[in-house]
């Protein structure tokens, strides 16, 4: 929200914005929440897909394959659009939501009471349990991961994510990803290298200082957080942002989830 709420402000004039692709280019906000927002607020014609009209949808169409896949993502957001009437798209975008949620609801849907039974085959064959399809199973995959806090004066290094990234356009400390098999000297020695060739400092690591637990997608992450003190060599251009910044800068800079708990616990130090 804070990153958006910087964007709104740099770019749009504090104003927040009315046409989809600038909503929907806002941090954090992706196409449900762009076609919701814009689509209740102001009334324009955008569909919605979420937990709920996904497993009306997948009922309506009799969708009996995963409804998480691209093709049939594409499917149920060409069939939310189709519905949508021509006034009031907010209200049916919510009716839906409402309908999914208190009608056609996981476990014991009550297609006896629903307004649109006589549309619905997966009532009509009794699929209610079968459809949606469960998603398999995510198989996790553990990543080490070590975030270098690089210190001159009073001054840390911060960068801001490139595009395709995990945390894109959001700011982080330099991050890299370590063998697990590795011992502590190896992965110094491989943070030093990376740190150097993306951003021609060199710095005395130590570490790891504290490590974090976290989870992404199907990523279990396990983050170091190194120290990276005596820096020398000259700040290079790098391919995204990259600046000294004072903890107190960092306060107000939109971090990443994990880079801001790191820089919670440098300011309790
Ligand atoms: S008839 Fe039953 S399964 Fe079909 S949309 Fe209505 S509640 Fe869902």
């Amino acid at each position: 929200m804070h990153a958006a709420a910087q964007v709104i402000v740099e770019k749009h004039d504090g104003e927040f914005p009315t046409d989809f692709e600038s909503v929907l280019a806002l941090p954090g906000i992706g196409r449900y929440t762009a076609g919701a927002i814009l689509s209740i607020a102001l009334d324009q014609k955008l569909p919605i897909l979420e937990g709920n009209t996904i497993r009306l949808f997948a009922r309506l169409m009799t969708m009996q394959s995963d409804p998480r896949t691209t093709n049939n993502q594409k499917a149920l957001w060409e069939f939310s659009e189709s519905l949508l009437p021509r006034k009031r798209c907010g209200d049916f975008n919510q009716a839906l939501m409402e309908l999914g949620s208190q009608i056609c609801n996981p476990k014991r849907p009550k297609c006896l009471v629903c307004p649109v039974n006589n549309l619905c085959m997966t009532a009509v064959k009794g699929l209610q349990e079968q459809i949606p399809v469960a998603s398999k199973k995510v198989k996790y995959e553990d990543l080490l991961e070590a975030a270098i806090v690089v210190n001159k004066a009073d001054r840390i290094l911060v960068r801001q994510c490139g595009p395709g990234e995990r945390w894109e356009s959001l700011w982080d400390f330099p991050r890299y990803t370590l063998s697990p098999d590795t011992e502590a000297k190896s992965h110094a020695q491989q943070l030093l290298k990376q740190l150097k060739e993306e951003t021609g400092l060199a710095a005395e690591l130590s570490g790891p200082v504290f490590q974090m637990k976290h989870a992404v997608t199907r990523y279990r992450i396990t983050l170091q957080c190194w120290k990276g003190d005596g820096v020398t060599g000259r700040l290079k251009k790098t391919q995204t942002p990259t600046r000294w910044a004072t903890l107190r800068e960092i306060e107000e800079m939109p971090m990443s989830v994990t880079g801001r708990k790191i820089a919670r616990k440098l300011k309790s130090k």
